[in-house]
């Protein structure tokens, strides 16, 4: 087995083997990799809270925050996960545009670090349960700014949208401190977007942001403990784009931070991480079912596609591109031919990859989707045609840990209630 095929010397023939296809693949060093340039890279004052919305996989986010990332969770079940996982619940922060009352009680009793706001009516909510439980409940408020800035691939700022409160209301806003006696306003959030692939784009928010929250906090009373600058980092998936490069982020972002620290020592800096940590570490694996033709074209039609990654296959994008993918079963074959990669679903839609070249294919070879770490099962529609989720293995330290179960038909059909419908034609 060579190296290229292998996750820490772990041959992923054997590994596909012993936890079956489709699978996703994720390899620990590179988990931890990521992590630690972060730290050694970003100004010390930086800390970086994981996006679990990115991969929601319980062992993943102890990984992580074993290598210093606290949590930024948006549901119940991702606060249960961070929690479970070992994070300290002064370092969670919760944000979503559409909390329930039974996820702020749940932030509340924990007593976690911060409940983004994002709407003037969320206050009133947090106010309520907070006097309820008779507790008083930290609050960032989740500013949608007025600027937006170019460069990213979803904007999520400076546009109508259901996110935070516009920056002119806040600022027209009277002084919010002191007018909910069950709150205590303490920091400022902003998100930009996602998938940002330029240095200075990520460097020219910062510095907006960093102006933005001491005056946000300025203008209604309340002391800066935090400023959460979103993050949004992206990773190249498609030809003609190029991977950020950390030190040259870090060469116009650590300045900022530093002058901020300066103005504001006792000001917790975050920034919310999820692609970024998680996509380049994970592989998903399929398995060729049948090699055909139609019409002079070639398709592999393997055993896994849509239902497990929507992000690789397109799906509500404008265009459809390939993301990385290569032969993992058998070394040196050129890759002098042209394959469409569908999956097993009756769409035709389900194309892992249009024309890409690939060596010949048959049936038994291993595809490996790579960069497939964020957004993928989580983000996909698993329940379709009854698939269900796929085994996730954590190769860490040399050894492989099965961290996700795949569903079982038993599984799907555990929750469906069967009426029995009187009077059947069939008899
Ligand atoms: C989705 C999201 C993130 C994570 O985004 P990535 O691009 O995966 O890093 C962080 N913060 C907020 C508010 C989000 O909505």
């Amino acid at each position: 087995m060579t190296a290229e095929f292998a996750v820490q010397g772990l041959g992923i023939r054997a590994l596909a083997e012993e936890y079956g296809t489709p699978l996703f693949l994720y390899d620990g060093a590179a988990l931890r990799r990521r992590a630690s340039d972060l730290r050694e890279l970003l100004h010390p004052r930086l800390e970086v809270f994981f996006s679990l919305k990115a991969n929601p996989n319980i062992s993943i986010c102890a990984l992580l925050h074993s290598q210093g990332a606290r949590a930024e969770v948006s549901s119940m079940t991702e606060l249960r996960t961070a929690v479970r996982a070992g994070v300290e619940p002064r370092d969670i922060v919760f944000l979503g545009p559409g909390k329930s009352r039974a996820e702020i009680t749940a932030c509340l009793e924990l007593g976690i670090y911060a409940i983004i706001c994002e709407s003037f009516g969320e206050l009133e909510l947090i106010d309520e349960v907070a006097a309820r439980l008779g507790v008083t409940a930290p609050v960032a408020l989740r500013v949608n700014p007025a600027f937006a800035v170019k460069g990213s691939g979803l904007t999520m700022g400076g546009k109508p949208r259901q996110f935070g409160i516009d920056e002119a209301q806040l600022m027209e806003h009277a002084p919010l401190a002191g007018r909910h006696r069950h709150l205590r306003l303490m920091g400022v959030q902003v998100y930009l977007g996602t998938r940002i692939l330029s240095e200075e784009t990520v460097v020219r928010n910062t510095e907006r942001i960093l102006e933005l929250a001491p005056r946000v906090a300025g203008h209604h009373g309340f002391e800066l403990e935090m400023v959460d600058i979103g993050g949004g980092l992206g990773v190249a998936y498609f030809d003609g784009e190029r991977d950020l490069d950390l030190a040259l982020l870090a060469k116009g972002l650590n300045p900022l931070l530093d002058a901020f620290g300066e103005r504001h020592p006792g000001t917790r800096l975050v920034m919310e991480l999820g692609r970024y940590l998680v996509a380049e570490s994970g592989t998903y694996v399929v398995r060729v079912r049948y090699a055909k033709t139609s019409l002079g074209e070639n398709f592999a039609v393997t055993d896994g596609g849509t239902n497990h990654h929507m992000a690789a296959v397109g799906i509500g994008s404008f265009v459809k591109r390939n993301y990385p993918i290569r032969l993992l079963s058998r070394t040196g074959a050129p890759a002098d031919e042209t394959w469409n990669v569908t999956g097993p679903l009756c769409t035709p839609n389900d194309t892992l990859c249009k024309r890409a070249a690939l060596p010949a294919l048959r049936e038994g070879d291993l595809l490996g989707v790579e960069r497939s770490g964020a957004y993928g099962p989580s983000a996909s529609p698993v329940l379709f045609l009854g698939h269900g989720h796929p085994a996730e293995v954590l190769v860490d330290e040399g050894r492989a840990h099965l961290i996700r179960e795949p569903d079982t038909a038993d599984d799907l059909m555990r929750k469906q209630r069967l009426h029995r419908p009187s009077g059947s034609v069939t008899g």
